[in-house]
């Protein structure tokens, strides 16, 4: 059984995540399950969403939610009232605590003073816009819709507006990126004031535009030692201008680390709606079918079913809903392997005894020769009670992260 709604949505509360499926124009080294040129389904997606809300709140006795992420994709390019409307459901089928964090990810092209003051309206508190370069050789290589002044004019409405927590992504690593477009870019970006800063290295997914250009030649390869330079030069920047760098990729003013992406590093429970998004309940995990047109079929048909009452929602019947694609068991064992790789993603580490008490499992016994080779080996170290990367390993981090992976 997965268990009854209080066995497995603890009364401190849940996370929602919210996948929108849609953009303007795919950019050429995007892998996300997210399309161009759907927006027929806008109407029915966002009906399907609202009704699969409600399902979830039904079956998990409306909990309390403690973030909301609409992430994607573009939620920024959904039609004017999507974003107020998905929201209000949450709103009518779950409790939605009343110093949530409701996030959504932003487009620079999609946003201005008129839709951020509509969004603050509507219950959002968080915006993450993807600036990814303020560069605009760079953007145009990455196939991004705004240029450099469309993403600082963003920034500056989006604050106008109201917002008091912003957070900007960046990329590093790019295909023709040297070090000085990359100090430049921080350092009008840091100008900016946002309080929350992500930044990715590129990864070259097989299968993508880009990918396939740097196979042929049409672009470099990226220089690992240039990006790692970009990185190390961002730790020391991001410090200097008062940011905490707390996870691996990502760097916030006081009190604005992203306390939605904090309960997936520290494997709590949230439920994942809409194309492709995954959930971890109780001791399951679950995703739901990638296929848009096939997911809103899907939340169709099971609002017509019965939505099962909870008593009888034991594991066989997750893939019986008609939106879930598959789902697995979360052993004791990956339980633990997930509590150290992803709790050791947060740079102040981990508190292995009150982790251990938590997930009923003795991490220090299990993973004995892991954690001593580690610590031999320089990988890990052990600060004021909590064990950690250390600070030359963030870039290598997957390296340790592997040894706790069965
Ligand atoms: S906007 Fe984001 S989600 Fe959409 S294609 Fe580009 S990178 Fe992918």
């Amino acid at each position: 059984m997965l268990g009854t709604p209080t066995q497995i949505v603890p009364s401190s509360g849940m996370s929602l995540y919210i996948h929108v499926p849609f953009c303007n124009t795919k950019c050429p080294y995007c892998d996300f399950n997210t399309y161009q040129g759907i927006e027929r389904l806008f109407t029915p997606y966002v009906k399907a969403l609202t009704t699969e809300i409600a399902l979830w709140g039904k079956v998990l006795d409306s909990p309390s939610i403690n973030t909301i992420f609409f992430g994607g994709g573009t939620p920024s390019y959904l039609p004017q009232g999507s974003i107020g409307e998905i929201i209000e459901s949450v709103r009518s089928n779950f409790s939605i605590n009343h110093e949530a964090e409701i996030t959504i990810e932003a487009n620079p092209g999609d946003i201005t003073l008129d839709s951020c003051t509509r969004l603050l309206k509507e219950g959002v508190n968080r915006l993450s816009i993807g600036v990814q370069s303020l560069d605009n050789d760079l953007l145009t290589m990455l196939g991004r819709r705004h240029d450099s002044a469309q993403a600082i004019e963003s920034c500056k409405a989006a604050s106008t507006a109201g917002f008091k927590n912003i957070s900007l992504d960046l990329m590093y690593g790019l295909p023709n990126q040297n070090i000085e477009h990359w100090k430049r870019t921080l350092e009008n970006l840091v100008a900016l004031d946002p309080k929350h800063i992500s930044l990715y290295s590129l990864t070259l997914e097989e299968g993508t535009p880009l990918h396939t250009w740097v196979e042929q030649g049409k672009l470099p390869t990226p220089d690992p030692d240039v990006a790692a330079d970009m990185y190390h030069y961002a730790e020391e920047s991001l410090e200097y201008h008062g940011y905490a760098h707390y996870e691996i990729s990502n760097w916030s003013k006081p009190d604005h680390a992203s306390r939605h992406n904090m309960a997936y590093w520290l494997n709590h429970p949230y439920v994942g709606v809409g194309p492709g998004a995954h959930s971890r309940l109780g001791s399951y995990r679950f995703w739901t079918v990638d296929s848009p047109r096939t997911y809103i079929e899907g939340a169709a048909t099971w609002s017509k079913s019965n939505p099962s009452c909870f008593e009888k929602f034991a594991d066989q019947e997750i893939d019986s809903i008609p939106t879930i694609a598959g789902y697995e068991h979360i052993s004791p064992d990956m339980r633990a392997s997930e509590s150290m790789f992803l709790g050791l993603r947060l740079l102040d580490g981990i508190n292995i005894a009150e982790m251990s008490h938590t997930i009923g499992t003795d991490l220090e016994v299990l993973y004995k020769t892991e954690i001593a080779e580690s610590l031999s080996l320089g990988l890990l170290e052990e600060h004021n009670g909590l064990l950690r990367l250390t600070k030359d390993t963030y870039l290598i981090a997957n390296q340790v992260f592997t040894k706790f992976i069965d």
